[in-house]
């Protein structure tokens, strides 16, 4: 979610509880993507250059835990500024409110008729709505900012849930290589990361209502495209 989404212009409408819980579910699902994605192409990067499991094990670890914080401190950042933006709209609004009654009474009822309410009972609405300080506020920011003012968001649950999802997808191509003598452990990272790549991808097809099969396919296809691009580069320059 861009700040975009938040600039005070009159009828920008940011439908914040719906984006609230799609934002949950598409952080979470990218999360997983990123940190699949990111470890798959470090690890076959490291083992092109085939410098011994414990280097990989060691890079794959490496890269789950920066990216993990680097995600969190992304998500983090932008969800502050985020809410600060809306409590800043709002507190616009609660001043408004206090300072000028009439006129955001008259604001709420012409937003109520451009609803297509008829405008006696847009104008009684109006008025019961603006009696009580809490609840004009509430519409107000309803109408006009699309937030509840309670619920402009948790930056910190955020940043651990992209973290854990970052770290959820970036440890799947790391279990081979955590495991007692694996042999063949760049051949059962490519197997975890692909597999998990299909998952994903089917996940995020599940959830946009595309297709299922053809979201794991373009997902397993950009992720080996990662992936290859590293193992080379990994390959050439370790060599
Ligand atoms: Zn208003």
């Amino acid at each position: 979610m861009s700040l975009d989404h938040f600039a005070h212009e009159p009828g920008v409408h940011v439908e914040g509880h719906r984006q609230i819980a799609e934002g949950w579910v598409r952080a979470g699902i990218f999360g997983v993507s990123d940190g699949l994605v990111t470890n798959v192409s470090l690890i076959l990067g490291f083992a092109g250059a085939s410098p011994g499991a414990h280097v990989v094990r060691l890079a794959g670890l490496a890269g789950l835990v920066a990216g993990g914080f680097s995600m969190a401190t992304g998500e983090y950042l932008s969800m502050r500024a985020q809410k600060e933006l809306l409590e800043y709209e709002i507190d616009v609004e609660r001043r408004s409110i206090a300072a000028s009654p009439e006129a955001e009474r008259v604001e709420l009822r012409d937003i109520f008729t451009e609803r297509g309410i008829e405008e006696e009972l847009a104008d009684r609405l109006a008025r019961d709505l603006m009696r009580d300080p809490d609840l004009a506020l509430r519409t107000h920011a309803r109408e006009e900012l699309g937030v509840d003012p309670s619920a402009t968001g948790t930056p910190v649950l955020a940043a651990v849930a992209s973290l854990i999802a970052f770290a959820v997808g970036a440890f799947v191509p790391l279990i081979p290589w955590l495991l007692p003598g694996v042999a063949h452990a760049v051949w059962w990272s490519v197997a975890c990361g692909g597999f998990g790549a299909a998952v994903v991808g089917g996940a995020i097809g599940w959830f946009a209502k595309r297709g299922v099969v053809r979201w794991a396919l373009r997902q397993v296809g950009v992720a080996a495209v990662a992936a290859s691009v590293t193992f080379l580069v990994g390959h050439l320059v370790g060599a």
